[in-house]
């Protein structure tokens, strides 16, 4: 029997896993892949804008220090553009700290995490195992492996994506926004230096950032509606080099590809409850935010803390760790720390890829009047420390 089960060895499955290797209870991570892709997972183009906040999170951890020393990349400030005007809204870290945060690629956290998890013991993990939810009792939930094997546990987490059938086996509903545009990610060498800044550019009919990484490259990211995307899909290489830098209209100068092309479909995705009798979701499963806000694993790794807390606050008491009350709690502090956020990022979302006369006056105006007011400024920059 099980203190402890985790559904999904993502970012946010492994960091609350990490989170809860010094307690005494008995975990089971549970993960569809193999362990050789948990140990050195596969590179996938996201490169992911770490607030200050979740690295000391991650340092806490311990995962920080497994990183190499090339892997992370300073965030010294972020520039947000409106198509062809030349206004510049900036944010900045104005708390002591030099850098917003950092730029590390999703592989390296997940590998980072899982040496984490790994090193502290605790905790078995089920690689290349899906999960499928059976039935739950008073004191009990139990789980069932692809190859038949029941593991029962005092409480469930669903760590399972955006997609969670964990979340629908426990009739959790979910507000899912389906943008219509797909995300291309992949790594580009440019000519002109980047200076650790970020640009977020909304121009018309496309929106292109571009994230500074080590050694003059930076992830190049483009959002598009989907059949858009599609005839990118058809150009090699030399041709999407040619392509981009059109499209950045050489602000970088030139550029070369230098990893493979990614896409992401955009949909965001909000539960209705975080909780249910003995069972909780963290991460994606939980709030899955569109990427325009660099906020997903953020909030992943946020919502691992939160409800590690709780876990090992009523394990140290000799309590139940799926008390409700407790669950409630994390409940309600995960879903005030989010839904602003999730909220105003798909609004954004959707103004600046409006093209309508209205909308393109409302886009201006809306960076404008950031750029006047101190006080929204530095709630999207306090919101960008985490
Ligand atoms: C292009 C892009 C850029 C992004 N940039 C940023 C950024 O800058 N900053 C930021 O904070 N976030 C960013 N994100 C978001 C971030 O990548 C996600 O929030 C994060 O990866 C989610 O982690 P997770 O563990 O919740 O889910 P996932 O990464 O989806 O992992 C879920 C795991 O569960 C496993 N699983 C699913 N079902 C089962 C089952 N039944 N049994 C066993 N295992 C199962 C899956 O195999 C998977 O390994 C970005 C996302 C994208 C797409």
């Amino acid at each position: 029997m099980y203190d402890l089960i985790i559904v999904g060895a993502g970012p946010a499955g492994l960091s609350l896993a990490a989170r809860l290797a010094q307690s005494p209870l008995r975990i089971a991570l549970i993960e569809k892949q193999n362990e050789t892709a948990l140990a050195d997972p596969a590179y996938d183009g996201r490169e992911i804008a770490l607030t200050q906040a979740s690295i000391e999170r991650l340092e806490e951890l311990g995962a920080w220090q497994y990183l190499r020393a090339d892997e992370a990349a300073p965030l010294r400030r972020a520039d947000v553009l409106n198509g062809n005007s030349p206004f510049v809204l900036g944010f900045a870290n104005r708390r002591g700290k030099d850098a917003l945060g950092a730029l590390v690629p999703n592989s390296a956290i997940r590998r980072t995490l899982y040496q984490t998890a790994k090193a502290h013991g605790d905790c078995d993990l089920f690689a290349g195992e899906s999960a499928t939810f059976v039935k739950r009792d008073a004191e009990t939930n139990y789980v069932r492996l692809s190859d038949g094997r029941i593991l029962a546990g005092k409480l469930l987490v669903g760590a399972d994506t955006r997609f969670s059938p964990l979340r629908q086996s426990q009739g959790i509903g979910a507000h899912m926004t389906d943008f219509g545009r797909t995300m291309l990610v992949c790594r580009v060498r440019h000519e002109r230096p980047h200076d650790g800044v970020a640009i977020e550019w909304f121009d018309h009919n496309q929106t292109i950032a571009m994230l500074p990484l080590n050694d003059s490259q930076s992830s190049f990211v483009l959002t598009l509606p989907a059949d858009a995307m599609q005839q990118l899909g058809a150009l090699n290489d030399a041709d999407f080099a040619a392509e981009i830098e059109n499209r950045t209209q050489k602000r970088w100068g030139a550029l070369a590809l230098t990893s493979a092309r990614f896409l992401y479909p955009l949909v965001a995705v909000y539960a209705q409850r975080f909780v249910a009798p003995r069972f909780a979701l963290i991460g994606d499963a939980a709030v899955g935010m569109h990427p325009v806000t660099a906020h997903g694993f953020n909030f992943g790794l946020a919502s691992a803390f939160l409800l590690g807390r709780e876990i090992a606050e009523a394990a140290r008491k000799g309590a139940d760790i799926a008390d409700p009350q407790r669950l409630a709690r994390f409940d309600r502090l995960h879903r005030r720390a989010t839904l602003p956020l999730f909220t105003a990022t798909n609004a954004i979302a959707k103004l600046y890829s409006d093209e309508r006369p209205l909308a393109r006056l409302a886009r201006s105006a809306g960076l404008r009047l950031m750029q006047a007011t101190p006080g929204a400024r530095a709630v999207v920059e306090a919101s960008l420390r985490g």
